[in-house]
């Protein structure tokens, strides 16, 4: 079974996610926000994973990088457009490299690309890594409170949730949102369905107005309409974006921890200072 030093404990996890860096500037970069979240003490770090495994060494390389700093480290994996024997490669190289808790995901293929690989959803991916590696990983799945912007409908959505955590997920990270509303139906749909696996709640801290919605409408998270018109008001007085951002924010994880949610993810975007302060607003 996984060791105690590199898989969440029961505690309540606080974690915190970023990408790999692109150039050696990324790179320092990197290094200087982990060393100021490290002090939080994170249960753990987590690094993502380029559909078709563009950012394989990357990641790789980041995971390898934070462990090295005394931090517990997750590497993301996704299997759209990979082949089995690249997957089974890249398991591999994390197994022999001592990592032991994983983030399992289908991915989204980039425009154009026509190479679905061999595949096609998450679950496949999670009941291969078992039958690869047994009980090796750790592995955590995706959850969407508000549904996958591609699900038939939510009952589908749920079904395929329970898919992966059937297939042998350990646990689950959430798409970001701001209605606390949609994390808790989704996660008393899940136990009505005998869904027991913790299923942290991810955070976005609020960095810009325009980055914000483009990436909400990609992956289907909804901003409120308060939220949006409010912000939109802001214009390009970024400093009271985030003000009014790191209060919505900070409210929602404040709530979330008072109604006893297993954890908070935090989506970072390689920047420390707006997860660092609501972390310290949280008395975390
Ligand atoms: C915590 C978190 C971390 C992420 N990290 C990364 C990353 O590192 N790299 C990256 O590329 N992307 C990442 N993503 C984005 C993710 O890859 C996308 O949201 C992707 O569109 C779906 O991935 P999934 O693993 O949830 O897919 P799946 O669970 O496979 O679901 C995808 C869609 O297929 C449907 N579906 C599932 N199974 C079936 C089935 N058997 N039949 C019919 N429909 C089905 C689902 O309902 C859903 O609509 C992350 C997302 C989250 C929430």
């Amino acid at each position: 079974m996984p060791t105690s030093s590199t898989v969440p404990d029961n505690r309540k996890l606080y974690s915190a996610e970023f990408y790999p860096p692109r150039t050696p500037e990324g790179a320092a970069k990197l290094r200087a926000v982990r060393a100021q979240l490290a002090q939080l003490k994170p249960a753990f770090f987590s690094v993502t994973f380029g559909a078709g495994g563009s950012t394989r060494e990357g990641t790789l390389a980041t995971v390898l990088e934070i462990r090295d700093e005394g931090i517990p480290a997750a590497p993301h994996i996704s299997c759209v457009g990979g082949s089995r024997e690249s997957l089974r490669d890249v398991l591999a190289q994390y197994r022999s490299n001592g990592i032991r808790h994983l983030v399992a995901l289908r991915g989204d293929l980039p425009s154009g690309s026509a190479d679905a690989g061999d595949f096609r959803y998450a679950s496949e991916l999670v009941e291969f890594i078992r039958k690869e590696t047994g009980d090796w990983f750790h592995i955590d799945v995706a959850a969407y409170p508000e549904y996958h912007p591609q699900a038939r409908s939510s009952e589908d959505d749920l079904a395929n949730f329970e898919r992966k955590v059937k297939a042998g997920a350990d646990s689950a990270i959430t798409q970001y949102f701001f209605n606390a509303d949609a994390y808790w139906h989704f996660v008393d749909a899940c136990t009505a369905r005998g869904i027991t696996v913790p299923i942290v709640a991810g955070i976005m801290p609020i960095l810009s107005a325009s980055g914000l919605a483009r990436f909400s409408d990609n992956c289907g998270a909804e901003i409120p309409r308060w939220i949006r018109r409010k912000l939109e008001s802001f214009g390009d007085d970024s400093a009271s974006v985030r003000a009014f951002g790191l209060d919505v924010v900070t409210d929602l994880c404040a709530g979330l921890i008072e109604d006893g949610v297993p954890g908070l993810h935090f989506y970072t975007l390689n920047s420390a200072a707006l997860t660092s302060t609501i972390w310290h607003r949280l008395g975390l």
